[in-house]
C-alpha cells in the first residue's frame, strides 16, 4: 500500500510514523508513506498557502492553487483509490472504514489547517471525507495520523499473532475483554482464577462473556449491528 499525505506541517508526523507498529510496517515494506509539503507547490513569490475568506469573517482559508498543483502532480504518477480530506463534517472513522481502506492500494490524504480548505478542492478532487470525532482539531495532521495508524495495522502481515487485530475492540462489534499480565497478585489484587487455569476452552468462554458484558454496559449500540 502507498499513502501520500499532503500537509503544511510534515514534522507533525515524525513521531507517529517513526515508532512502533507504523515503523515496522514501513521497514517490512508493507506500506510506503510519503509526506508532501503543500507549501512547496505554491507558485507565489512568498510561497503563500492561505488567504482571507471571501465575504469576510475571521480566520484564514487554505488556497486552492497549491493544493490542486500538489494533487495533480501526484495523480500524474499514481492512480488513487481514494482522495481523502480529513474534516470534522466527514464520515466518522470506524473500525469498519479502517478495514475497507486497509484493502486499498493507493490513498491520498489531505490535511487542512486554519478554517479549512477552499471548497472547490472538495468539489473537484476529493472522493471521501473522514472525521475522527465530533470535535475540532487545529489541523488534519493528528486525524490523518490516527487514520493511517488504524488502517495500516490492519494490512495483513503488519501485526503478528500476539497483537492480532482480530481480538481488538470493534473488530466484531464487541469491546475487548479485560487483560492482565504478571504478577498474578499485586497488593492483594488478584488476576481472575480462570486465566491461570490453563483451560483454553473455559478461558475463551470467559473472554467472550466479558466482552459481551462490557459491550452491553458501555456501548450497547454496538450489539446487534
Ligand atoms: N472550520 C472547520 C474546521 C477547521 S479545523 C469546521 O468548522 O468544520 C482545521 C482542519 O483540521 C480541517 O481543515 C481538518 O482538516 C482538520 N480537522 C479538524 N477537526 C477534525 C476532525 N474532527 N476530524 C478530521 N479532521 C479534522
Amino acid at each position: 500500500m502507498q499513502i501520500d499525505i499532503l500537509t503544511l506541517f510534515p514534522e507533525m508526523f515524525d513521531g507517529p510514523l517513526s515508532l512502533s507498529i507504523l515503523r515496522r510496517a514501513q521497514e517490512k515494506e508493507l506500506v510506503k508513506i510519503r509526506l508532501h509539503n503543500i507549501r512547496d507547490y505554491s507558485t507565489s513569490k512568498h510561497k503563500n498557502v492561505d488567504d482571507y475568506p471571501f465575504g469576510g469573517k475571521a480566520g484564514m482559508v487554505m488556497m486552492i492553487e497549491p493544493i490542486a498543483n500538489c494533487i495533480e502532480s501526484l495523480q500524474s504518477k499514481t492512480s488513487y483509490d481514494e482522495v481523502i480530506y480529513m474534516s470534522p463534517d466527514g464520515e466518522l472513522l470506524t473500525q469498519g472504514l479502517a478495514n475497507q481502506l486497509s484493502l486499498m492500494h493507493n490513498l491520498l490524504i489531505i490535511c487542512g489547517h486554519y478554517k479549512g480548505i477552499d471548497e472547490r478542492i472538495r468539489e473537484h478532487f476529493i472522493t471521501m471525507e473522514i472525521s475522527i470525532g465530533d470535535y475540532v482539531l487545529s489541523g488534519g495532521e493528528l486525524a490523518a495520523a490516527a487514520l493511517t495508524d488504524a488502517t495500516v495495522r490492519l494490512i495483513p502481515g503488519v501485526l503478528n499473532d500476539e497483537t492480532s487485530a482480530l481480538s481488538d475492540s470493534f473488530q466484531d462489534n464487541l469491546l475487548s475483554p479485560p487483560v492482565y499480565t504478571r504478577p498474578a497478585e499485586f497488593r492483594g489484587w488478584k488476576v481472575p482464577d480462570i486465566l491461570l487455569s490453563g483451560n483454553d476452552k473455559e478461558i475463551a468462554k470467559w473472554r467472550y462473556e466479558k466482552s459481551l458484558e462490557r459491550t452491553s454496559q458501555r456501548r450497547p449500540g454496538l450489539l446487534g449491528k
